[in-house]
């Protein structure tokens, strides 16, 4: 039993400095070329690394405004990690079909995973539909024969659920950032004991990751510790 490791790719530039917050603005709401000078998807680059040295292995979900670089994509399979579809329009079948289209010609990959950018409190980018209505992205992903749902309810208690054959869904996730969890009643602790016996989702972003050493040491020692696995 491990980590599933799910990792949410919400900025192409970061928050720091200030510089490229705005960039991060303009690539989701209008459109910016990713450009590695300017530190284009660095975080996640620093993230992947840390993964490879561990040998361990993660979902990584882009938006249609992350999406991943040459240099991005060799470090992806290097590692063996998957791809998954950070979704933003959900509006419909349609536009989910899409958002999924648009990162597998980009990719050159099919891909399997879904996760909900947001929780339906609020907007975020140009294209994000901000009603968080995961019975709808169940149906979709499963009519486009995708194989995992990865939900952003905040109760890592919450069990998956096999609703048809091949397709996994986890309703919540374990969010690192404790701004996102019940840290009393779901401490660290609490992870350990339950990854030990079950396969559970651990959610972080790169940005909020990488800029708080105190987690990056925290995560460096689950994936240790606990090890992490693939579903599909
Ligand atoms: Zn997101």
């Amino acid at each position: 039993m491990a980590l599933v490791i799910r990792i949410d790719v919400d900025r192409p530039y970061g928050k720091h400095p200030f510089a490229r917050h705005v960039l991060s603005r303009l690539s989701a709401d209008f459109f910016f070329p990713a450009i590695e000078t300017f530190g284009y998807l660095a975080e996640l680059e620093q993230l992947l690394w840390m993964l490879n040295d561990e040998k361990a292995r993660a979902y990584i979900f882009f938006r249609r405004c992350t999406l991943p670089s040459k240099g991005i994509l060799k470090l992806i399979d290097q590692g063996g990690h998957e791809i998954g579809l950070h979704l933003e329009d959900s509006r419909s079948f349609e536009t989910f079909l899409r958002e999924k289209t648009i990162l597998e010609r980009y990719t050159g990959r099919s891909v399997f995973a879904v996760s909900k950018h947001g929780s339906g409190r609020s907007k975020y980018g140009r294209y994000h539909h901000v009603p968080y209505e995961p019975h709808k992205y169940l149906k979709w992903a499963q009519h486009a024969r995708m194989s995992l749902f990865l939900g952003n309810l905040e109760d890592p208690a919450l069990m998956p659920t096999n609703g048809a054959e091949h397709f996994i869904a986890y309703p919540s996730a374990f969010w690192l950032e404790p701004a996102w969890r019940d840290t009393d009643r779901y401490p660290v602790e609490w992870l350990l004991r339950e990854a030990s016996v079950r396969d559970v989702v651990l959610l972080v972003h790169p940005d909020n990751l990488l800029e708080n050493p105190q987690l990056t040491e925290q995560f460096a020692e689950l994936i240790n510790r606990l090890g992490t696995t693939i579903l599909s």
